[in-house]
């Protein structure tokens, strides 16, 4: 049982794309309630219930509390764009990378559009910025957008690290006319400074 509709739409993208696999580390950004931390763990082995197969890790957080999610690492009451968490989320990777970043993280909608597109965009880039940060060579990202201006943007900023990026909406998203989500494969590190 999933805790909420949500759970579906990483699914979808994940059966599709294949983003996570037994074994890798996580991150889930805006991860409460916990749908998205109750796939990874799943799909990662982060509980280790397939005995045969390696087993992953989960690191989620969110600004609100949430429940505990068997195999996951929860850091609740945060705000991900604090370098206080984030710092967090560095100690306790322990240096390990990260095969797969992602966010579902949404702003408080003010309902001013411009503004909120602002607010999604900018968390988008702190999300970025962190997975350059922390990623193994051929991670994967994920980010939720709304649809505007700036995505093709975010989106070339992201192609300059990945391999492959796809702006993709999942048919759990259709109630939501405006969200999609960027889904960047195959992390490249950093290009060659140039000379
Ligand atoms: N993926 C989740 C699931 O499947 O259960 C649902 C996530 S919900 C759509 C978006 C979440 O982003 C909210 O819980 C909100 O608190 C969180 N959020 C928004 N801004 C945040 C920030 N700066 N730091 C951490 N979490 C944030």
């Amino acid at each position: 049982n999933y805790r909420c509709r949500s759970a579906f739409k990483l699914m979808e993208m994940d059966d599709k794309y294949k983003i996570l696999k037994p074994g890798d580390m996580v991150l889930d950004c805006g991860a409460a309630p916990g749908s998205w931390t109750q796939v990874a763990v799943e799909r990662t082995n982060a509980a280790g219930k397939q005995e045969r197969a390696p087993q992953g890790a989960v690191f989620s957080i969110d600004l609100l509390h949430f429940h505990a999610v068997p195999g996951a690492t929860i850091f609740g009451g945060m705000d991900f764009t604090t370098s206080l968490a984030q710092q967090r989320l560095r100690e306790s990777l322990a240096g390990r990378q990260v095969n797969c970043v992602m966010s579902d993280m949404a702003p408080n909608a003010t309902g001013v559009r411009m503004l909120d597109q602002e607010s999604i965009t900018n968390l988008c880039y702190e999300v970025l910025r962190f997975a350059l940060a922390m990623s193994a060579h051929g991670a994967n990202l994920v980010v939720k957008i709304w649809d505007n201006g700036d995505v093709p943007k975010l989106e070339r900023d992201i192609q300059t690290y990945y391999e492959k990026v796809k702006r993709v909406k999942p048919r759990a998203s259709r109630g939501d006319s405006a969200e999609h989500f960027l889904l960047a494969r195959g992390f490249k590190g950093f290009p060659p400074a140039p000379t």
